[in-house]
C-alpha cells in the first residue's frame, strides 16, 4: 500500500476583484469557500480517487477544520488511522485570494503542521507500506524518519528552501527513488552545483537514486539511477487553473509505484493525471477526473 506523510490545511478563498495594496481594505465574494489542502493532503486525495490502497500521515487540530479535513480524506478513500490530532495547535490554514485576473496570493498558517512528529511517522510505516511519498511543508526530522523507514521513498522537496536548510538534506536525499521536482526546485537544489542545471544532473550532484522532473505543459523527464533520461510530453489539453498539478502528478506517480510500476511506466500514468489537473478550478483532482483517466489507462 502507499503511505502519504505531509501537510493537510484548510484552504479559505475569496474571490476579489484586485488585491488589495498594503493597508487598503477590498470587498471580496460574499462567501468563503473552504477546501482540502496541503501538498500532502492533496497528494493522498489523488491518489485515493485513482483507487489506491492510501493512508495519510499528518497533524490537525483539535478544531471543527481538523475534523473537516479528516472526514474530506475519508471520502476520498484515503485511511485516517495515522492522522494525529494535535492538543495545542489549531488546524494549518492557507489564507488564499484569487483576484479576476487569476493570479492568486497565498499565506499559510502551519499550525498543527508543525506537531508532525518523528514517531508518528515511524509508527505509520508498517510492514504493509511499499512506499511512501512525503513533502517538505511538515519538520525535517519527519521527514527524515520517512526517509528511514521506507522500503521506498518519493521525495517532492517542496518548498525546495525547506530541505536545503537541514544539516541532514544529504541522508533524505540519498533515500529518494525519485525525487520529483518541477523545474523551479531543480534550479533551487542544484544552486552553486552546476551553472547549467539539467535533470541528469540531480543523481549523480545529489545522490538521489532516481529523479522525475515535472515541465508543465512540456510533459516530464524521468531518470534512472544511471543518469539516463526518458522525455514523457504531455498531451495538448485547455488550461483552466494549473494549482495542484504537480500534487495531482506525485499522487498518481507513487500510486502506480506502489502497485509495481517501472518509474517510466508510472511516470506516463502521473503525466496524465497532471493534464488531468489543469483542466479543472481547484487544487484537488475531481472524482470526475479520476474515472476518465482510469476508463483510458495508458
Ligand atoms: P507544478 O504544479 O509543481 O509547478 P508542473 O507545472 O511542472 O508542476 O506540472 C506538473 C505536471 O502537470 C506536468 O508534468 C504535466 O504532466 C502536467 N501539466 C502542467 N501544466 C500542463 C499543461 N499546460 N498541459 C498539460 N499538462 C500540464
Amino acid at each position: 500500500s502507499l503511505l502519504v506523510v505531509g501537510s493537510a490545511n484548510a484552504d479559505l478563498v475569496v474571490r476579489v476583484a484586485r488585491h488589495p495594496a498594503p493597508g487598503e481594505t477590498v470587498l471580496g465574494s460574499d462567501g468563503l469557500a473552504v477546501h482540502l489542502g496541503g501538498k500532502g493532503a492533496n497528494q493522498a486525495v489523488a491518489a485515493g480517487r485513482l483507487g489506491a490502497r492510501v493512508a495519510f500521515c499528518g497533524c490537525v487540530g483539535q478544531d471543527a477544520y481538523g475534523e473537516r479535513l479528516a472526514a474530506e480524506l475519508g471520502a476520498a478513500g484515503v485511511a485516517t488511522t495515522a492522522l494525529a490530532t494535535a492538543a495545542d495547535a489549531p488546524t494549518g490554514i492557507a489564507l488564499i485570494t484569487v483576484a479576476e485576473s487569476g493570479e492568486n496570493t497565498i499565506v499559510v498558517a502551519p499550525g498543527a503542521n508543525r506537531s508532525l512528529t518523528e514517531a508518528r511517522v515511524r509508527a505509520a510505516v508498517t510492514a504493509a507500506v511499499r512506499v511512501v511519498s512525503v513533502q517538505c511543508e511538515v519538520p525535517l526530522d519527519a521527514v527524515r524518519a520517512a526517509a528511514r523507514h521506507a522500503s521506498r521513498l518519493v521525495l517532492n522537496p517542496s518548498p525546495p528552501e525547506a530541505l536545503t536548510a537541514a544539516p541532514y538534506a544529504a541522508e533524505i536525499l540519498a533515500a529518494a527513488d525519485p525525487l520529483v521536482v518541477n523545474e523551479h526546485e531543480l534550479r533551487v537544489l542544484l544552486a552553486g552545483r552546476t551553472d547549467r542545471p539539467r535533470p541528469a544532473d540531480l543523481v549523480p550532484l545529489l545522490g538521489v537514486r532516481s529523479a522525475v522532473v515535472t515541465l508543465g505543459a512540456a510533459g516530464a523527464v524521468v531518470v534512472d539511477g544511471e543518469g539516463r533520461t526518458t522525455k514523457l510530453p504531455a498531451p495538448a489539453v485547455p488550461v483552466v487553473d494549473t494549482t495542484g498539478a504537480g500534487d495531482a502528478f506525485t499522487g498518481a506517480l507513487a500510486w502506480r509505484l506502489a502497485e509495481g510500476d517501472e518509474l517510466v511506466a508510472a511516470a506516463r500514468w502521473a503525466v496524465l493525471a497532471g493534464a488531468a489537473a489543469v483542466q479543472e478550478h481547484g487544487a484537488q483532482l475531481s472524482s470526475t477526473a479520476c474515472g476518465k483517466l482510469l476508463a483510458v489507462g495508458v
